[in-house]
């Protein structure tokens, strides 16, 4: 077996492979709706992941726009399944690549390009890691059965992929690993172990139209009602329940002569935890009934109506994810570096899987501007980019991790 401080200079040896296969996958577009690219990114992979042993298995997204998922297995000797999770989309079009310009950009020890934060620098991350702990630690890597999943279509919130996983993952799964990037903390990487839920709605306001210059009155104007609505709304965040709620569109009204007599607006909110997420959603819902803008005339009312579109629940703090990261925060002691956990806003497949099993994210890369494309000459657009300097340091963080998790694990 090899010793453990020759880690970090084997891994320094692979990075230019792994930058070489990051490379290639960052030069092929794959837009979550761009399914050709998104197959293709998966080729990628599977190839890459090949001489670990891996054999692979697509599975259709239940969209027949998207392109399929990626579930790469290799049996161990003993018991116990891993795993992993990342993804092979990303939010870019080509023609905004093509727009702004933006592709595979070394600059110092920054490499600017669609995808290599969010997340093929993940993937290589764990590549470098599996790729590792084979070389330093066989036996256990060996041991355990690894199970590998790369969501098609992760950034339009695929409602399949969970299934896809749970179906394939039984009652021997340790736990689930997200290759997430990770977040940058004062002293050392920090994971991600809490992630907000979200949920989304939408505000219909029905209200009378009637001619604005000859008989006003006889309305109930629907935009008027839907303002006055919005800083109700609005005051439903609440920072001592880390409660967020966004109004992010509005329209209403068909012409300047009209008082309107349908308005809505769409938003979402996000909580940490199910209780905050619930009184964000009972708020939001109480706002239903009739309004409080109504016609001189009759008393006429706008009517209210307020819908939750889609969920994802939250992935609170639990004892699953704190044991998985004390695996964590040990090998960083192991290694002189301090990891830190981080709760964070975004959703990622974590806010699925972590029910069903105990979850940790943020293993990736670090770098920053996730879907960011533009890039301006004063330096104060700057698009995704994902830190050189990070692969080898998260890579040997993870295969010391992942030894203690595999040994601590019963026989
Ligand atoms: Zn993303």
């Amino acid at each position: 077996m090899r010793s453990s401080k020759d880690l970090t200079p084997w891994l320094q040896d692979r990075l230019p492979e792994a930058l070489d296969l990051l490379r290639r996958m960052v030069e092929t577009n794959s837009w979550t709706q761009n399914p050709d690219g998104v197959r293709r990114v998966g080729d990628l992979t599977e190839e890459a992941f090949r001489g670990l042993g891996f054999k692979a298995e697509r599975v259709p997204s239940s969209n027949p726009e998207w392109g399929p998922h990626l579930v790469l297995t290799r049996a161990g000797t003993g018991e116990g399944t891993l795993a992993c999770v990342s993804h092979l989309d990303t939010v870019f079009p080509p023609e905004e690549e093509e727009r702004n310009q933006f592709h595979w950009q070394p600059e110092g020890d920054r490499i600017y390009g669609p995808g290599t934060h969010d997340i093929k620098g993940g993937t290589l991350v764990l590549w470098l890691t599996l790729m590792a702990l084979r070389e330093f630690e066989p036996e256990a890597f060996g041991k355990v059965t690894w199970k590998l999943f790369w969501n098609s279509s992760e950034e339009m919130l695929s409602p399949d992929f969970e299934t896809a996983c749970a179906q394939r993952l039984g009652p021997d799964t340790r736990g689930v690993l997200v290759f997430e990037a990770e977040g940058k903390g004062p002293r050392g990487p920090r994971l991600v172990v809490a992630r907000k839920g979200r949920g989304t709605w939408r505000l219909r306001v029905t209200g009378r139209s009637a001619h604005a210059g000859v008989r006003p009155t006889a309305g109930a104007n629907a935009i008027v009602q839907l303002g006055r609505l919005m800083d109700r709304i609005h005051a439903i965040n609440d920072e001592s329940r880390q409660l967020t709620v966004n109004a992010g569109l509005i329209r209403g009204g068909t012409g300047l002569n009209r008082v309107p007599q349908s308005a809505e607006a769409e938003g979402e909110f996000r909580a940490f935890t199910q209780e905050a997420y619930q009184h964000g959603r009972d708020a939001l819902l109480a706002l239903s009934g009739p309004g409080d803008v109504q016609s001189p005339v009759d008393g006429f009312r706008c009517q209210v109506e307020m819908e939750i579109l889609t969920e994802t629940a939250p992935w609170p703090r639990n004892p699953g994810t704190d044991g998985l990261f004390a695996h964590w925060e040990a090998a960083g002691r192991d290694l002189g570096i301090e990891v830190g956990a981080e709760s964070r806003g975004g959703l990622s497949d974590g806010n699925h899987l972590c029910a069903h099993f105990p979850t940790l994210d943020g293993l990736g890369p670090s770098g920053d501007n996730d879907h960011c494309s533009e890039r301006s000459a004063d330096g104060t657009k700057l698009p995704e980019y994902v830190d050189r300097g990070s692969f080898v340091p998260k890579a040997a963080l993870n295969v010391v991790a992942l030894t203690r998790w595999i040994r601590s694990m019963p026989s």
